[in-house]
């Protein structure tokens, strides 16, 4: 039988155009995010995020330098929003996430795109930095769904997502992609501005994973539901490797698919906080791969470092 991508069925419904009818009502005085901002985003105020009444978008385009299930062999078709509830002073798209970068687009427009990126045979629609924007991208999704998308939408997202955002999404996305980036909430004030990260990040991941659950893939090897959390390692500790695998052995499952990531460099504000302005060497990387062994975590990508001291290569391989 030919797959068919869980918000389809909510459409034919009419759930997913109630779905995004609710969420327009949150934006009214906007506790669409852990931020709690309060303000009227639909007459015109912009929060936290610097998100108002209509998604921007940077860019939508095939990528091939996702996990293997994702970029699969035609690319996943990313759409990079604007804006962003996080502050990460390492943050690699801070043109796009933190200063304004990208043009609002409408629904139509929207679900244009996602439409395009199916015609151009992506596997997926992939929503890069999501949070702020759910009920742009769930009007969106609808309309486009009306024209006939059919490929898996894919929910790509630092993790910090509100109990409200993931209700509106549950049987709506596919596949979730959120990070875990701290366990620690002096780390995650320090470093992105947000010292609830943890807690939010916690429960966001468990109901993450009681939506979509354990990765599912296709007879190609192409994800279609399922779950893969990212771990960036920072240099130092500073991203409390450890403690974020125990956390997702012990309170997710040891079969959670994992994407633990080396390619951290210094960038935007980074290279002025003298803890993060250098790569991680290679025995930090080591150190964090030789966890994954301790706590069970056999399923996901790592990355390899580049021997030559030049710093990690931004190649995924199989772990
Ligand atoms: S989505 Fe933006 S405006 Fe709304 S609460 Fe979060 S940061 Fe504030």
């Amino acid at each position: 039988m030919r797959f068919e991508p869980a918000y389809v069925r909510l459409h034919r419904s009419g759930e997913l155009t109630k779905r995004s009818q609710e969420a327009r009502r949150l934006l009214a005085s906007c506790r669409l995010c852990p931020r709690r901002c309060g303000i009227d985003r639909l007459a015109g105020a912009t929060g936290y995020c610097r998100g108002g009444a209509a998604a921007a978008v940077a860019s939508h385009n095939a990528h091939h330098g996702e996990e293997p299930p994702i970029s699969g062999s035609r690319g996943s078709g990313t759409i990079f929003f604007s804006g962003c509830n996080l502050r990460c002073a390492y943050c690699q798209n801070w043109p796009i996430s933190q200063q304004g970068q990208g043009r609002e687009v409408s629904g139509d427009e929207l679900a244009g795109m996602m439409l395009d990126l199916q015609r151009r045979g992506c596997h997926n629609i992939n929503l890069v930095t999501p949070s702020h924007v759910v009920p742009q991208v769930l009007a969106a999704l609808d309309r486009a769904a009306a024209g006939g998308l059919r490929i898996p939408l894919v929910y790509n997202s630092s993790g910090y997502d509100s109990p409200d955002a993931l209700r509106l999404l549950d049987g709506v996305v596919d596949i979730y992609l959120p990070d875990i980036r701290y366990r620690d909430r002096a780390a995650a004030a320090r470093y992105s501005d947000a010292p609830d990260y943890p807690e939010v990040n916690a429960a966001a991941l468990r109901e993450m994973w009681r939506q979509a659950g354990r990765l599912e893939v296709d007879a190609d090897g192409v994800a279609r539901r399922g779950m893969i959390v990212r771990h960036l390692v920072l240099p130092g500790g500073l991203s409390q490797t450890r403690a974020a695998l125990q956390f997702l052995a012990r309170e997710i499952s040891p079969a959670v698919h994992l994407s633990l990531m080396a390619q951290y460099f210094p960038a935007h504000r980074a290279t002025e906080i003298a803890e993060l302005a250098r790569q991680l060497d290679a025995g930090e990387y080591q150190q964090a791969l030789e966890w994954l062994e301790e706590f069970g975590l056999e399923h996901g990508w790592h990355q390899e470092l580049d021997g030559s001291g030049g710093g990690p290569r931004d190649r995924i391989v199989a772990g």
